[in-house]
Order: structure tokens, then C-alpha cells, then sequence
């Protein structure tokens, strides 16, 4: 199916064919034609599998219409509700992406930073509104913002919604809405109280679930070190002597763990940031910022502070620390290898996280091709308890690739890189 067969009007399929979108993700394709008729939707899906564009791209063909024409007073005709800033303004650059040709106007609204240059652009008023839930209810409760004339409602990452605490927030917005309505449901799991919520704010939806896991982590080219805990950093530093990899998305476990890698890696002359709970708002949209604009060169985050995160061609993805459930692996190397393109990811595997590597391993029913001979190798001796093989002088990970132990001795097997690259 390519987006030809979706029925979309002229002033998208121009905006997505200048993109370079030819063919819809799986969730686009059902989602899409549900939505343009007008249906509530309720999808399980993640970030990384097109979801933005399986909601923004048929909302904007419905409003497109109704649009305002010149400069009269725009109502807000959809609200996107969403938990994190970075993902309300990915979701805005999305809707100005794909509308661009539509006359349609976005603006994003989220807190931590100062009201007034969002208040300006609200002025004039918007047909698309993006935004975070507590920073709306301001808003709204200063009467900058009315919901009376929402014909679209969009709440997406539900999930995470209520993990961050904002179900009474998330209540609160929808009291406000009109009844009429059409709403739009994402999460990437089902819990019960997840699906009790949807059933309170939807009316006979459809379902879609699409589950990205098996065509990511196979477009995925994965690798797994055996490496000491205490020497992670040296491996880390060697592995980035490779300069193949122009960006590098590293994962821990903590913040701390975070900041310590980012420490290292800066000390070393590697321009890195670090994301994760403890930043502030700001702290974490400048890093990722510098990070898609190539100005650093890694991005070290922990597993809430990066979900979500939608960065178009990386390539990397390190994790330094293997996560301890399963599918944070696949949600980990989901960040590379997006809509179908390939990418690479590395696994740092100490001693006691082959039990996490086991669990992952038989959630993605593969063995994880091991590189061998890169110089900080574990060892396993008779006696079960392992030693560290000192790391011998000029033993890189390049090295490792030339060895006769490495998969494909000759090849550098990650150069081939992402498609179109
Ligand atoms: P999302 O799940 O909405 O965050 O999208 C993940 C990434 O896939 C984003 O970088 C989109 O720009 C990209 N993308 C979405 N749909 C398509 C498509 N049909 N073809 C190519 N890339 C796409």
C-alpha cells in the first residue's frame, strides 16, 4: 500500500512526498482510514512505529475544511495531550511537517518555562494545540484557553500519562471538553486502569495494535561485549575511537550512572550530554537539541528520560548498562533502526547482568551475535568465578573486527550503516 491508496487530499500528499514518505508504517495505514471516518480509535502503539503521523496526518485532512482562511480568530479545533515537552514539540514539528500546505496552524503548549512567548502565539488563536497536561490546565484556568469548539481529541502516550502521576489533570481536561467529540486514544501497554480510562473518554472505538518489536529489532544489527563492570569505561572510550559513529545514543540504568558516563566521556574530549529525571525541562530539550543538531556528539539518558525521543537518523545505540526488563531492550534499540531503516546497537554485558541478557534474549528469540577479542573480554575459568583478562597494549575495538573471532573478520560489519546513508 503506498500513501496514494489512503485518499488524502492534494496539500498532504505533497507534504509527505517532499518528506520522503512513500509507503504508511503499519499503524498508518489501519489508523488512518478509521480516523477519516471520523471513528474513536483506541491504539496500542509506542513511539518509533509512525504513530504521530497515523493521528496528525488524517486530523489535519478532517480540519482542513474547517479551516479558518487570512487572519480571522482560529478556534482550537484539536488538542493533542501528551506527557513530556520534548514529545509535545516533536508532535508540533510533526503537525507543521505534514500541514504545511494545509494553511492549518500548531502551537505547543508545556511548562517549565515562562508563560508569555505561549500566551503570543495564542493570541491569534490556533486550530491544532499540543500540549502538556499541567501547563493547559493554567491556561485554561487563566481562560487563555477554551475548549469549547475541540472537535478532535488526541491523548497520547496514556500509559506514561499515568505513570507521571496526571490522571486527575487528564480527567480534569476532558470534563472540559464538548461531549461531541472525536477522541483518539494511544498507549504502548494495556494495564486495566489504562483501559478503564479510554472506556470513560471513548465511544465505540476501534482497536488497533501493532506491535513494532519483531520488524525493529530485526532491522536492527545488534552486538554484545563481555565486559567487567569496572572496565565498561574503557570499552566505551574505545569503541567511540571509531568514527563511524558520528552520534551515539548511551543508556544506563540511573541518573547517576548517567552523569558519571557523561563525566568520562567529556574528560576524554568526547562532546556528550546527559538526560534524565533530575534535569530540568530546559536542561533536557538543550541536550537533545545539540544532539540532533550534531553540536555533541553523545547523548547519555536513562530509560524514562529517553522514551520517546524520536531522532531521525541515529544510527547508534550503546547500552552501557543491559536493562533489567526485557522489553526496555527492545524499547532501548527502538530508538535506532526507526520506520523500517537500519541501525546498530551495542550491549555492554557484565557478569551479573547475564540474567538480564538471558530474559532478553528469549523475548526477542535470538542470540545476540558476541563480539569477541576486543580487549576487555570476561573470562570463564574452570572454576565458575570469572576473571578479567588485563587489557593488553593496542587491543581496540577495530582490532577486534580484524580478529579471526569476530563475525566478519574482514568486514566492518556496522560501516554499512542506514539505509539511503
Ligand atoms: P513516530 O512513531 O511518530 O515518532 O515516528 C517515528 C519516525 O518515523 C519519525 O522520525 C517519522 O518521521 C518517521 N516516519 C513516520 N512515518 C513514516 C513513513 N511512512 N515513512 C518513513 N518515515 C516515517
Amino acid at each position: 500500500m503506498s500513501f496514494k491508496d489512503l485518499d488524502l487530499i492534494q496539500p498532504i500528499q505533497e507534504a509527505l512526498a517532499e518528506e520522503g514518505y512513500t509507503i504508511p508504517t503499519p499503524i498508518q495505514s489501519q489508523a488512518i482510514p478509521l480516523i477519516l471516518q471520523q471513528k474513536d480509535l483506541i491504539g496500542c502503539a509506542q513511539t518509533g512505529t509512525g504513530k504521530t503521523a497515523a493521528f496528525a496526518v488524517p486530523i489535519l485532512q478532517l480540519l482542513y475544511p474547517r479551516r479558518t482562511m487570512g487572519k480571522g480568530y482560529r478556534q482550537i479545533k484539536s488538542l493533542i495531550l501528551t506527557p513530556t515537552r520534548e514529545l509535545a514539540v516533536q508532535i508540533a514539528d510533526s503537525f507543521t511537517v505534514y500541514g504545511q500546505h494545509t494553511g492549518l496552524k500548531n502551537t505547543v503548549v508545556f511548562g517549565g518555562v515562562s508563560q508569555k512567548s505561549q500566551e503570543d502565539k495564542l493570541r491569534f488563536g490556533v486550530d491544532i494545540l499540543i500540549a502538556t497536561p499541567g501547563r493547559l490546565l493554567d491556561l485554561m484556568n487563566q481562560k487563555i484557553i477554551t475548549l469549547d469548539h475541540v472537535q478532535i481529541f488526541v491523548l497520547d502516550e496514556a500509559d506514561r500519562m499515568l505513570d507521571m502521576g496526571f490522571v486527575h489533570d487528564i480527567k480534569k481536561v476532558i470534563a472540559k471538553l464538548p461531549s461531541k467529540r472525536q477522541s483518539l486514544f494511544f498507549s504502548a501497554t494495556m494495564p486495566s486502569e489504562i483501559i478503564q480510562l479510554a472506556n470513560s473518554m471513548l465511544t465505540n472505538p476501534v482497536k488497533i495494535v501493532v506491535t513494532p518489536d519483531e520488524p525493529t529489532v530485526e532491522a536492527i544489527q545488534q552486538r554484545m561485549y563481555f565486559v567487567s563492570k569496572s572496565d565498561k569505561k574503557n570499552l566505551l572510550l574505545d569503541v567511540l575511537k571509531d568514527k563511524a559513529i558520528d552520534s551515539a545514543l548511551v543508556f544506563t540504568r540511573t541518573k547517576h550512572g548517567a552523569d558519571h558516563v557523561a563525566r568520562i566521556l567529556n574528560k576524554e574530549k568526547i562532546r556528550t550530554a546527559a538526560i534524565h529525571g533530575n534535569k530540568t525541562q530546559n536542561a533536557r530539550q538543550n541536550a537533545l537539541n545539540s544532539f540532533k543538531n550534531k553540536e555533541i556528539r553523545v547523548l547519555v539518558a536513562t530509560d524514562i528520560a529517553a522514551r520517546g525521543i524520536d531522532i531521525d537518523e541515529l544510527s547508534y545505540v550503546i547500552n552501557y548498562e543491559i536493562p533489567n526488563i526485557p522489553e526496555t531492550y527492545i524499547h532501548r534499540i527502538g530508538r535506532t533502526g526507526r520506520a523500517g531503516s537500519n541501525g546498530i546497537a551495542l550491549s555492554f554485558c557484565d557478569q551479573e547482568e547475564k540474567a538480564y541478557l538471558k530474559d532478553i534474549q528469549k523475548l526477542i528469540s535470538m542470540k545476540i551475535p558476541v563480539i569477541t577479542n576486543h580487549g576487555y573480554d570476561l573470562v570463564e575459568l574452570e572454576n565458575p568465578a570469572l576473571v578479567l583478562v588485563k587489557k593488553p597494549a593496542q587491543r581496540t575495538v577495530a582490532a577486534a573486527r580484524g580478529s579471526s573471532t569476530a563475525r566478519q573478520p574482514k568486514q566492518r560489519w556496522f560501516s554499512k550503516g542506514r539505509a539511503g546513508k
